[in-house]
């Protein structure tokens, strides 16, 4: 038998149910927020990548899928979803729009990863951009939006945690405060840092591996080193999360994986599974020098990025799927081919006016018809017989209730609708 690949997942069953209701719920939001959903392609040539990522991200140096084509070009299944709206924000000059662009996504994301439980090779994200605006306003709303989907979903128990990165100035200065910490405590980190220590030093401090060693612990801090400027905008970004009611914490934890970012970046926490790595919903940051490097204008950026996956294995940790079952409005029973002629043009009729409705296709018998009634849930009975039927009538079964009625047929959909 085929099996699926190593890493990825089938999405059925009560998770189907979930997947649809957390769409649901990311859409809706989307649209209050006045947010406009792009969909970019899955690849993307693999400079993108190299550009945007960074060539020294663990998620560039081991993890993207790549390949060629028959055409002989270099291409990377897409590892984020950030560098794709970046490019067609490029590519279709909205730059020139007079407005701030704000895109949502939605889509599958593919890294080379070591498959356990929350991690996955594909995965699914929703995620935003927001493009040509440097208001902490931003900054915050973004931070919002992310908390308030995830609460909608009826997580409760999030946290955000908070840091900043500060300007290019900042960076440098930290940078080499960092180095000169580190330096004499190299060799007692793994062996990845030992190497990233040479390229990118910053990224020691999001390791995995070394996360809990005391080295790390009493690093220095990003938020010591903000200047003057950095650190009043990161003041105003806070004060604009406390007006709208956010619950954050400033963590010097927070660096974020991807090279691109500057000033703000966060994640967010559900504290309800807090010791698994899990527990990260989702997380984003400001990529002020992005759009510059991948051949813009100087210009602004902000994201967040949630998985979908993770989101959903939480919902069922903590039993928030146990509402949300499969049910359908109507079930139309018959027998015989006569019946079946009326059945047909009636369920037709229901679906076509919003009735979620579904019918016999197996040549079961009423016994059987009821059974599968009761398995989906459904809210009405339409029962079929040919006797009603010469009458104009069609007998309809409120499956809970056990009340009886019959229903001029032509009276159906109305009746329905009205009882729902
Ligand atoms: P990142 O793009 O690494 O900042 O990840 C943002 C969010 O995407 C994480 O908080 C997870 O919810 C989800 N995510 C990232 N990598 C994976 C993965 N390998 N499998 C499942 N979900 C992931």
């Amino acid at each position: 038998m085929i099996t699926k690949p190593k890493g990825t997942i089938d999405v059925v069953k009560e998770d189907a149910l979930l997947w649809n209701y957390v769409n649901y719920v990311v859409d809706d939001m989307m649209k209050s927020y006045n947010y406009e959903f792009i969909r970019t392609p899955i690849f993307e040539a693999s400079e993108l990548y190299h550009r945007t990522v960074g060539n020294t991200s663990d998620i560039v140096k081991k993890e993207t899928y790549d390949f060629k084509d028959k055409g002989n070009r270099d291409l990377t299944l897409r590892p984020e979803g950030t560098a794709g709206v970046v490019r067609s924000y490029l590519e279709n000059k909205e730059y020139a729009s007079p407005d701030t662009k704000k895109y949502y996504y939605n889509g599958t994301m593919y890294r080379y990863e070591r498959p356990q439980a929350g991690r996955l090779r594909e995965f699914t994200q929703f995620g935003v951009e927001v493009l040509g605006s440097n208001d902490p306003a931003i900054d915050a709303e973004v931070i919002s939006l992310q908390y308030h989907i995830l609460e909608a979903l009826h997580i409760s128990n999030l946290q955000v945690n908070i840091n900043s990165l500060g300007d290019g100035e900042s960076r440098l200065n930290y940078k080499d405060a960092l180095i000169k910490y580190l330096e004499p405590h190299i060799k007692d980190l793994c062996e990845d840092c030992q190497e990233r220590f040479k390229t990118n030093p910053l990224r020691i401090l999001d390791c995995k591996v070394d996360a809990d060693s005391d080295i790390l612990k009493n690093a220095p801090k990003t938020i010591d080193y903000l200047t003057k400027e950095a650190k009043e905008r990161f003041d105003t970004v806070l004060k604009y999360l406390d007006i709208l009611d956010i619950d954050y914490e400033v963590n010097p934890k927070i660096v974020r994986g991807l090279d691109y970012y500057d000033h703000t970046v966060f994640e967010i926490v559900s504290l309800d599974n807090e010791e698994t790595r899990q527990s990260v919903l989702g997380g984003g940051g400001r990529y002020n020098k992005l759009i510059k490097e991948l051949g813009g204008p100087d210009s602004y950026g902000i994201g967040f990025a949630c998985g979908i996956d993770r989101i959903i294995a939480l919902m069922k940790d903590i039993d928030l799927y146990k509402d949300i079952q499969r049910e359908i409005d109507c079930y139309v029973m018959y027998v015989s081919e006569e019946e079946k002629l009326h059945a047909l043009d009636i369920v037709q009729n229901l679906r076509l006016n919003g009735v979620v409705t579904e019918t016999d296709s197996l040549n079961k018998g009423l016994k059987g018809q009821f059974k599968e009634a009761d398995r989906l849930n459904a809210k009405f009975l339409l029962i079929l017989n040919n006797e009603d039927l010469k009458r104009g009538l069609v007998n309809v079964k409120d499956n809970h209730t056990k009340e009886e009625e019959a229903v001029d047929i032509s009276e159906i959909v109305e009746y329905i609708i009205g009882n729902l």
